[in-house]
């Protein structure tokens, strides 16, 4: 596909675009009906996860292992990992006792892409690469305190892995598969927690022991119940999308003797959804969807999570750019073919020009010269541009709040008449970032709900929930 060269834009070009973008607004279209019927799906998907281990359904239910939620009196000092997203975090946590947070110290190391995918992605070079910055940080951390004379004190560790993982108890699970950027093939099906444990080994860590695994979904509903009782569930909007929530253990009829590991005194057990990989002919997709998908690293896996999550969206408005660019000589000028180029554009590009309340729209300008080479727009093009983000962010905005709905539709919250207040964590950089996305979310959820139950609906942001619910999930499971 070539693009068409640069000149002043006829009406047939600005016609030719204005129909690529009314195309788009009709094939992501979500009224009402379309949402109800999506969060009716996503029950009927969630129950039939929770109905047989390795059964059809695409939406996994993972039974977690975690059947008690840190109450706040977990003392201690902890340790913990998260990998999942873009970046790899390592973490120490001091716990007060008392609901409190004494001390929280994070070093963000960046993952080098080469271990995330292609020939040098091994198992071992990647959990390498994690366990060599761990050891470096608990090295400083120790020295820092004066305390690295304690040979004997076993350090805990929450892992949190934020993939699919069959769970095998609170601390042991076997990678089901990668999604977002990862693609670690021999890692497939192995004990992640193993594996991380050997690397530890080499790396000098013997005196720590991993506590628990968990995901970021679960982590984020950790920190939110820790902070409210009233938390039900948790809901991650970054890079990818997913949401844990707390079952009762009858409702789980895969379950169907309760693992010998589990003390099961509350009867309930967290399940992380793996929501993500949702599928259903109810969901509004485009030939841009279609596209990105087919070139993914995991073509027909995760359906819903490429129509929502922050990895993905500033792809979509990318493909939908180059589609214009191809009809139109609107967005022509460049001499590259940055256009062509996946992931140029990212989701936070896209936040930027959504949000763009200059005159002249100078952020869109600054955004496409800078990411994509086109320069010289008119203020018609750039209202164009800003009305595809619109597009592209409402229409997941509101899938997401389906899922939620149907979450809710599934623990029997939030319907008439119900008075409890019900509180639902969110973590991630797009519903933490992304204004207008939270604002949109926020009222497809009223509009769903309807404005009473809406009132006792809480979305609250559980900041770096997958951090910090890591070291409380390893304190509310610590073995010492
Ligand atoms: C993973 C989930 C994770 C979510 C958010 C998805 O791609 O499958 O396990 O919770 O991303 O990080
Ligand atoms: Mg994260």
């Amino acid at each position: 596909r070539t693009r068409a060269t640069p000149s002043s834009s006829s009406s047939s070009d600005v016609e030719a675009a204005k129909r690529v973008v009314s195309d788009l607004r009709d094939a992501c279209a979500t009224p009402a009906t379309t949402l109800d019927a999506v969060a009716a799906a996503m029950v009927g998907e969630m129950d039939a996860g929770l109905a047989a281990e390795g059964g059809s359904s695409k939406v996994k239910m993972i039974v977690t292992f975690v059947d008690a939620l840190p109450n706040g009196g977990e003392e201690g000092s902890f340790y913990a990992l998260d990998l999942g997203g873009t970046n790899f975090r390592v973490l120490r946590v001091r716990l007060a006792g008392g609901g409190g947070v004494a001390e929280r110290v994070a070093r963000e190391v960046p993952i080098p892409h080469r271990l995330m995918s292609g020939d040098d992605a091994t198992s071992e070079n990647l959990f390498d690469f994690i366990a060599s910055a761990l050891a470096e940080f608990v090295a400083d951390e120790e020295g820092r305190d004066g305390d690295g004379g304690d040979g004997e004190r076993m350090r805990e560790l929450g892992f949190t892995f934020s993939f699919p993982v069959r769970q095998t108890s609170i601390a042991s699970g076997k990678l089901i598969r990668w999604t977002k950027a990862f693609a670690v093939d021999d890692a497939v099906g192995e004990d992640v927690v193993a594996a991380l444990q050997a690397a530890m080994s080499k790396h000098g860590l013997h005196n720590m022991r991993v506590s628990a695994l968990i995901n970021d979904t679960v982590g984020t509903l950790a920190t939110g119940s820790y902070y409210d009782d009233d938390t039900v569930a948790a809901v991650i909007l970054g890079t990818g999308t997913n949401a844990a929530y707390i079952e009762s253990t009858n409702a789980i009829a895969k379950l169907s003797s309760p693992p010998a590991e589990l003390g099961n005194s509350s009867n309930t057990m967290v399940i992380n959804t793996e929501w993500g990989g949702f599928d259903s002919p109810f969901l509004p997709t485009t030939e841009y969807d279609q596209a990105l998908d087919a070139e993914s690293l995991n073509p027909g896996e995760q359906t819903y999570e490429k129509l929502i999550s922050g990895l993905y969206l500033g792809d979509i408005v990318r493909r939908v750019l180059l589609k214009i660019s191809t009809k139109s000589s609107l967005l022509g000028g460049g001499d590259t073919d940055l256009l062509t180029t996946r992931f140029v554009l990212t989701t936070p590009d896209v936040s930027s020009m959504h949000h763009d309340e200059t005159p002249d729209l100078a952020i869109v300008a600054d955004k496409l010269a800078e990411k994509l080479n086109i320069r010289g727009t008119s203020l018609e093009t750039r209202r164009m541009v800003v009305e595809i983000c619109d597009i592209v962010a409402t229409r997941s905005a509101r899938l997401a709040a389906a899922g939620i709905v149907g979450i809710l539709r599934k623990i029997g919250r939030g319907g008439a008449g119900d008075e409890r207040r019900s509180v639902v964590a969110v973590d991630g950089g797009l519903f933490e970032h992304y204004a207008k996305f939270r604002q949109c979310m926020e009222s497809t959820l009223e509009e769903m709900l309807g404005e009473e139950a809406a009132a006792r609906m809480f979305i609250k942001l559980a900041n770096d929930g997958s951090g910090l619910g890591a070291a409380l999930v390893a304190a509310a499971y610590s073995q010492s």
